[in-house]
């Protein structure tokens, strides 16, 4: 073939048909990247990585994915209240196929032209199987971050968006797979709107980047993460680093009326509390400051949900439910993807 990993860096990874970011001294096409920025900035930064069998089936179509990896790490900076600027994307191939690549990062660049991000650099390499790795950078003003380690006990619990469609979408994409396992898979593979739906909050979730800004901005959040292991997963993050306990009001929980018309209501919980990959935020504020960054939040146009609160953990963080005002036992497998179990 005679291509080398120079002629795919040049060839797809090199061009974004927006003007560059006036921050980025040095981009693609040295030993390093070099960015500027200033005294009252700090620098988030995250890297997501995504295994070919593990993180997604073989037959996902690369523009959904290249846009899926950039929108979980829009996610991490979003839950942080960063504003996105610049990426690194370490790319591992089985082989060079021209046709992938020109649909991966045609997408990917759509996605960093939306937000306006610049590829910044990164690493091409041959493997047995795709594995993409991306590295993000935002900026975040000094003292705005939003961090696991600040909820305190009365805060209310707050959640983005709805819970559990990705899940449902993985169940049906899974479905399909079992019965063919070669033909690519995209939500037009699908009839049913309903099912379009579920299969794309699966494949296109939406990183909540004006949301997580907005949090940042107004210092009304005492602490946020994003959902992507599934919300009792992930709450319990904060949980722990902050030391509280909690208790979700079941009722309130946000579910989808397509979930909700697919699944019934007890699987939709069940979804909507440990489903993962739905990349809302879930955030905690204080009773004092909880109209004021309502009102704020609403100018966002993204839809919000109350779903509980923060109170004292003793001995060991907790959380409780409740359904119709009143305490419910609830059984849940161990929360959380874990990769090494
Ligand atoms: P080095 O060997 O010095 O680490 P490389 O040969 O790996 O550099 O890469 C050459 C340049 O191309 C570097 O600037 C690197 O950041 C960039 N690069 C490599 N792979 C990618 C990629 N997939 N996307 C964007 N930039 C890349
Ligand atoms: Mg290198």
């Amino acid at each position: 073939m005679g291509e080398s990993e120079f002629d795919i860096i040049e060839q797809y990874f090199k061009a974004s048909k927006r003007t560059p970011r006036k921050d980025v001294i040095l981009s693609v096409g040295d030993d390093c990247a070099i960015t500027e920025h200033q005294r009252n900035q700090r620098i988030a930064i995250t890297t997501d990585t995504m295994v070919e069998n593990i993180h997604f089936l073989p037959t996902v179509h690369p523009a959904d994915l290249a846009y899926k990896l950039v929108a979980t790490n829009l996610s991490d900076l979003a839950a942080m209240g960063a504003e996105p600027a610049w990426f690194s994307l370490a790319l591992t191939l089985p082989k060079i196929e021209h046709q992938w690549l020109e649909q991966f990062s045609l997408s990917f660049f759509e996605t960093l032209d939306y937000y306006n991000i610049d590829l910044i650099g990164g690493d091409t390499t041959r493997g047995n199987c795709h594995v993409l790795t991306l590295t993000a950078q935002g900026i975040l003003a000094k003292g705005k971050a939003l961090c696991r380690h600040s909820a305190k006990v009365g805060d209310w619990i707050y959640v983005s968006g709805y819970l559990g469609d990705s899940a449902a979408g993985l169940s049906l994409l899974l479905e399909r797979y079992k019965t063919n396992n070669s033909a690519c898979l995209t939500a037009d593979s699908f009839t049913s709107n309903i099912e379009k739906y579920l299969v794309q909050r699966h494949l296109r979730p939406t990183p909540r980047v004006l949301f997580g800004l907005e949090l940042a901005d107004s210092v009304l959040a005492n602490a946020a993460i994003d959902i992507s292991d599934g919300l009792l997963a992930d709450l319990g993050h904060i949980l722990k680093r902050s030391h509280c306990s909690a208790v979700i009001d079941l009722d309130t929980l946000p579910i989808s009326t397509e979930l909700l018309t697919t699944v019934g209501r007890a699987q939709a919980e069940n979804l909507a509390l440990t489903g993962g990959e739905d990349y809302e935020l879930c955030f905690s504020v204080a009773d004092n400051n909880r109209q004021k960054l309502e009102r704020n939040l609403n100018r966002i146009g993204v839809p919000y949900t109350c779903i509980g609160k923060l109170c004292e953990a003793h001995p060991q963080p907790r959380i409780f439910f409740h359904r119709s005002g009143k305490p419910v036992a609830m059984q849940f497998e161990q929360g959380g993807f874990d990769h090494f179990k």
